[in-house]
């Protein structure tokens, strides 16, 4: 039963009836491969073809439909002249004309002395109305009466074809068995998946999103991605793994060693990471907490422990530069006889093969880098917890995998700085358990934010030297490496070029093309203040950690969105004291924009940000989610539809508690499976 419907709706659109192999390749090129593909391209207008108008009442440029006679054919013998057949109502007389058809074809659609119905757009031709081709033709006028909707996606198939194989298609849906509870289905007036299916294309619904039938398809898709969701985290939750035994003075000596003391929320996040390591069961945890909350230091014991209970562990960060700070940060306060490494991308092919070795052999007891520490000829020995930083980009079926790739023992920790609202977080990290740093550390000042035009650069100059003589540090952000032809945002290069002048020695450059070496020396010496201006583009944007740097100046603050911004800024305020985010524009700012930096200003809280940035811009844009490949929804939106974000995670609360049996949501997972696991884990 189950596979009759979902087979249908996946079957690929070269088996449908009325698709030929040349529609199907157009569709296919568009990314359409299958009914389900196509039932979400929605239409975005229609044409309406349903009145027919007199002859003598026609206007030109307009699409209209008229009932008329074929009366005479006029079929030159000389080439490149059209085809025309005279036509007549009983209010006048008007032409079709056929470029390139054959004789036969036009007899017989167009028989003389038969009322015809036709529709298409009306021209003029020496003072006589004529439609070119028409394409809607028959001697049945209720074929052509109607409404035919305008998809986007249809260049090369035409509006008619689409129409008649939509409609096809909407008639040729099994009818599903209901998966949904009658109080949820009573929530969308009992409407039916394959009538609300029906109603989202008819013409007269189009835009029509708060009724029903859209409604009760956003709650379908939401749904089936939390329950997606959930089903991974209990399938992992499932697995048994060897419990990490450790004492907690290894930790406490850690701490002793600090020159700052944890707050409640690192040590209320810590305690749940080390119950887990400590538990029989594997571990699959997102730390989440705002930029300069100290989720580093946290995930650090968490390793240390696991260290201390015999096994490795793997911390991956985004960059190089945040994995090497990491690193340093391990080698500062671990134990000494913990064997700690780094393995760059750009490491030596000799000491790629010695850490390689090394961790195969367990004589690594744990190692820092980007995604490279994950490539398929790296064996852990005895791989015991795996790190990940910064990571929100990670998709639920990349989180599932590196799950798989750590084995049962391994234990999972993923960090993320990226400010979920409320809504999204069933959405993005449903699989997972979640500890939350909510408060920074006391010791911190707010960041001040200011707005400036670029003309006023000198103001900002000054201020640079008074900051400078104080002995504090400058991070100067610029969007691009070079001057790019086709955005006009400012470029490092120039700006290094400007500043070394104005700051002979003081100033360094890095951008995503300084050669990595050269990029090590260079945050090296800005970490040890051997320079006052760092000018490079968002490659700081991310995770790294100066402290003693106060001041932030991001060009074309416009070009960025909130939530970066944010992150950006983050880069700042990090040690005691005051430091200040200047955000300069090339001109006046328009109400908007306004608006969004004023949000800025007021607000420190990464997650107030977002709730506010995802309101102004959406949320695809905020996350950069766009960009990074993770599916979004097709019909629902976290923002307009919040009450059935709502309504699905207190349905997927109820089933989790009393532990419902879900087979009956398995068609409707399948149908709407994101993430293509569902085969793992159903
Ligand atoms: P993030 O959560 O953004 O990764 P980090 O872990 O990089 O933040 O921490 C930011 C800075 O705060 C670091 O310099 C770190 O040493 C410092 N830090 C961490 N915890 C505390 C604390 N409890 N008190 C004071 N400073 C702290
Ligand atoms: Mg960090």
């Amino acid at each position: 039963m189950i596979n009759n419907t979902y087979k249908y709706i996946l079957s690929d659109i070269k088996n449908l009836r009325g698709i030929g192999i040349k529609t199907s390749k157009i569709l296919k090129k568009k990314g359409i491969n299958n009914v389900f593909d196509l039932l979400w391209k929605l239409p975005k207008s229609y044409t309406d073809r349903s009145k027919s108008t007199k002859i003598k009442d026609l206007k030109i440029g307009e699409i209209q439909t008229i009932t008329l006679t074929p009366y005479k054919y006029n079929f030159p013998r000389i080439r490149n002249l059209p085809n025309r057949i005279l036509c007549k109502d009983d209010t006048g007389e008007m032409d079709c004309v056929f470029f390139n058809s054959y004789e036969g074809y036009i007899k017989k659609i167009l028989p003389l002395n038969k009322e015809i119905t036709i529709s298409g757009k009306i021209s003029h031709f020496k003072n006589k109305y004529q439609m070119t081709n028409p394409k809607y033709v028959s001697e049945n006028s209720s074929l052509i009466k109607n409404k035919y909707n305008n998809y986007s996606l249809t260049e090369g198939i035409s509006e008619k074809l689409y129409n008649k194989i939509i409609n096809q298609i909407l008639l040729d849906i099994p009818k599903i068995i209901e998966w949904h509870d009658a109080d949820i289905l009573n929530k969308f007036d009992n409407i039916s998946w394959n009538d609300a299916i029906i109603n989202l294309h008819k013409p007269e619904n189009i835009g029509k999103y708060k009724s029903n039938f859209y409604e009760r398809l956003a709650y379908d898709e939401i749904l089936a991605s939390f329950l997606v969701h959930s089903e991974v985290r209990k399938k992992i939750k499932k697995i048994k793994k060897q419990k990490k035994i450790f004492k907690s003075h290894y930790q406490d000596l850690i701490l002793s060693k600090l020159d700052f003391r944890l707050t409640t929320d690192q040590i209320k996040t810590l305690n749940e990471i080390n119950y887990d390591l400590k538990s029989d069961r594997k571990m699959f945890r997102l730390l989440q907490g705002d930029v300069g909350s100290g989720k580093t230091i946290v995930a650090l014991l968490a390793a240390h422990n696991a260290i201390k209970s015999g096994f490795q562990v793997a911390m991956m960060a985004p960059t190089e530069i945040l994995a090497k700070q990491h690193y340093n940060l391990a080698r500062k306060i671990f134990e000494k006889e913990i064997k700690i490494k780094v393995l760059s991308s750009k490491s030596q092919n000799k000491e790629k093969k010695s850490i390689i070795n090394q961790l195969e052999n367990n004589s690594i007891d744990i190692i820092f880098g980007t995604h490279a520490i994950f490539q398929k000829k790296i064996i852990f020995k005895n791989l015991g917890l795996i790190i990940i930083d910064e990571q929100h980009k990670f998709g639920v079926n990349q989180r599932k995998k590196l799950s798989d790739k750590g084995g049962d023992n391994c234990d999972v920790l993923l960090m993320s700085a990226t400010p979920i609202p409320r809504t999204l977080t069933m959405t993005i990290y449903g699989d997972m358990d979640l500890s939350i740093i909510k408060e920074k550390p006391k010791t911190r000042k707010e960041v001040k934010t200011y707005t400036k035009l670029d003309s006023k650069i000198d103001d900002i100059l000054s201020f640079i030297k008074k900051e400078i003589k104080l002995g504090n540090q400058i991070f100067w952000v610029c969007p691009l490496i070079d001057e790019s032809k086709k955005i006009d945002h400012a470029s490092a290069v120039k700006k290094f070029d400007f500043l070394k002048k104005k700051f002979p020695n003081q100033v360094a450059l890095l951008h995503g093309k300084t050669d990595p070496e050269e990029k090590e020396i260079v945050l090296n010496n800005f970490l040890n203040n051997k320079f006052k201006i760092l000018v490079s583009t968002t490659i700081i944007e991310v995770g790294i950690d100066f402290p003693n740097a106060n001041v932030i100046i991001i060009e074309n603050a416009n070009k960025f969105g909130l939530s970066q911004l944010h992150q950006l800024r983050g880069r700042v305020g990090r040690g005691e004291k005051q430091s200040t985010c200047i955000l300069m524009f090339k001109s006046s700012l328009t109400e908007n924009a306004k608006k969004r930096l004023n949000i800025l200003k007021s607000s420190t809280d990464g997650f107030k940000i977002s709730e506010e940035d995802m309101k102004l811009r959406g949320f695809g844009d905020i996350l950069g989610f766009k960009q990074s490949g993770i599916k979004m929804f097709k019909l629902a939106d976290p923002i307009h539809n919040s009450n059935l974000f709502e309504l699905a995670e207190k349905k997927i609360k109820e089933i989790e508690k009393f532990q419902k049996n879900i087979g009956k949501y398995k068609t409707l997972m399948k149908l709407y499976d994101q993430a293509d696991i569902i085969n793992d884990i159903v």
